[in-house]
């Protein structure tokens, strides 16, 4: 959920195994891991600036202005939360066709 706004839903181990939003994919890679020599090699994803207010939150998609693969489309149109696998839902233009 970004912003007020669910953005991906996928049965537990599928979206640990493969998130589908850059938001999931940001959330997950700030998950801690047990063993010392995995949480090294682990890639830490951040996004640039700061979430903006959740009651002024921005058109389109929320994530655009901070999203490294937003496109045009992404500030115009929010996108829908999409079946895009059986029981995996993502709201992101990059899965979806315009
Ligand atoms: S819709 Fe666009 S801005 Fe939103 S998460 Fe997907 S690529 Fe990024």
């Amino acid at each position: 959920m970004y912003l007020g706004k669910v953005v991906e839903l996928a049965p537990t181990e599928e979206l640990f195994e493969e998130a589908l939003h850059p938001y999931t994919q940001t959330l997950l890679s700030a998950v801690l891991e047990p063993d010392p020599r995995l949480m090294r090699a682990k890639k830490r994803i951040t996004l640039p600036g700061e979430p903006p207010s959740a009651i002024n939150s921005p058109k389109g998609c929320r994530l655009h202005p901070r999203c490294p693969y937003a496109t045009e489309a992404c500030s115009r149109e929010e996108p829908p939360l999409t079946e895009v696998e059986r029981g995996h839902y993502v709201a992101c233009w990059q899965y979806l066709r315009r």
